[in-house]
């Protein structure tokens, strides 16, 4: 995917083609670490890339989903770090099945833990695997839910949802941190002259989202500027701020088109400046959309019509369109002011045949 300047801090790339099995990778520009939504097909995926992960998000664990899990796992176990993952009820059982796949009677003291995250409508349930313990499960805590926040870092976080694909799934909404930015005019309308006084507020914005205490600025008056104390630094930087919304990420995959997802969805992607969304059928398939609680083109139509996204990405195209995946374009209607992003039908060269590999006794 092209980078988009929309984005201060964020960098969304999508890794995998149009029919491939979904992975997001979203770089957080300002510390070179990135998150994962979703873990399809990885193997692309440079082990650079994989150790910058901190966090992964997981739609839910169907197959196509969470299969690069083990292919993440590979690259990183040896780390000593903490990696947190994100996911539906039942994740947590998911992750410790496939880390209980393996044998892990050599693990050292120092390599990587698995924090899990099991999102429930009012909870979340913190699971933790120790590599130092062999990779078991252990329950550490539960977490009330006071709002739909379920990963917070400096540069972003991450919203999600609960949807119903007949097992649970979760929708997430990524938005970068707010950005200082002062608006000219609305300066001027203070009588405020621009000064030292605005790195000052800069860096407690920064620090801690902007304190209440006191400041000095610079007034503009007839004899020229003159030092005032204001109260509230925090108020006062609501009065000369630009008012921008800042960019956000809309993920979602693989639910059906109910009311009450519809509701979810509308609610969570209000006003999301780049909607990536599966669209797995074309119309004609409606009935298979509506059998096993996928999207199709008229489903995403109406989707993008109420959401009205900047940047529209559709993805996770059923398989049975690969002679002809174009038509995903041809049905697709997006509002008038949403560019429609496209993907190739893969990411990576088509894997070999036996006849096709450069050994000439290993071909026989
Ligand atoms: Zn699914």
């Amino acid at each position: 995917m092209q980078e988009l300047g929309l984005f201060r801090y964020l960098q969304p790339s999508f890794f995998s083609g149009l029919i491939d099995d979904p992975v997001m990778l979203i770089n957080i520009r300002p510390t070179g670490r990135g998150i994962l939504l979703d873990c399809g097909q990885l193997h692309h995926l440079a082990k650079r890339v994989l150790r910058s992960i901190d966090a992964l998000f997981v739609s839910h664990a169907h197959m196509d989903h969470l299969m690069g899990f083990d292919y993440l796992l590979r690259h990183v176990l040896v780390a000593p770090r903490t990696i947190k993952i994100h996911g539906p009820p039942g994740i947590a059982e998911r992750i410790s099945h496939k880390l209980a796949g393996y044998d892990w009677n050599l693990t050292e003291e120092n390599w990587c833990t698995f924090e899990v995250y099991e999102v429930h409508p009012q909870q979340i349930e913190q699971f933790e695997f120790a590599g130092s313990r062999g990779f078991t499960s252990q329950h550490r805590q539960t977490l009330a839910r006071y709002d739909r926040i379920i990963y917070q870092a400096r540069h972003l976080k991450v919203e999600a949802e609960i949807c119903d694909h007949k097992i649970p799934v979760l929708i997430f909404r990524v938005t970068e941190a707010p950005s200082f930015l002062i608006d000219r005019q609305r300066l001027d309308e203070e009588s405020l002259l621009p000064g030292p006084w605005l790195k000052d507020l800069e860096k407690r914005f920064y620090a801690d989202g902007c304190d209440s205490g006191p400041i000095d600025i610079w007034k503009e008056t007839a004899e020229g500027h003159r030092v005032e104390t204001v109260d509230n630094a925090e108020a006062l930087y609501r009065k000369i701020c630009r008012d921008v919304s800042p960019a956000s990420i809309g993920y979602i995959t693989d639910i059906g088109m109910t009311q009450d997802n519809l509701s979810q969805v509308y609610e969570l992607m209000r006003d999301v400046t780049l909607l990536v969304s599966e669209c797995t059928f074309l119309a004609e398939d409606e009935e298979k959309a509506r059998i096993s609680a996928h999207l199709c083109t008229t489903d995403l139509n109406r989707i993008s019509r109420h959401i009205k996204p900047g940047l529209l990405l559709p993805m996770h195209l059923s398989k049975s369109y690969i002679s002809d995946t174009q038509r995903l374009y041809a049905e697709l209607d997006q509002p008038h002011d949403t560019q429609l992003l496209q993907l190739p039908d893969y990411m990576t060269p088509r894997p070999l045949l036996p006849s096709e590999l450069p050994n000439p006794i290993l071909r026989q």
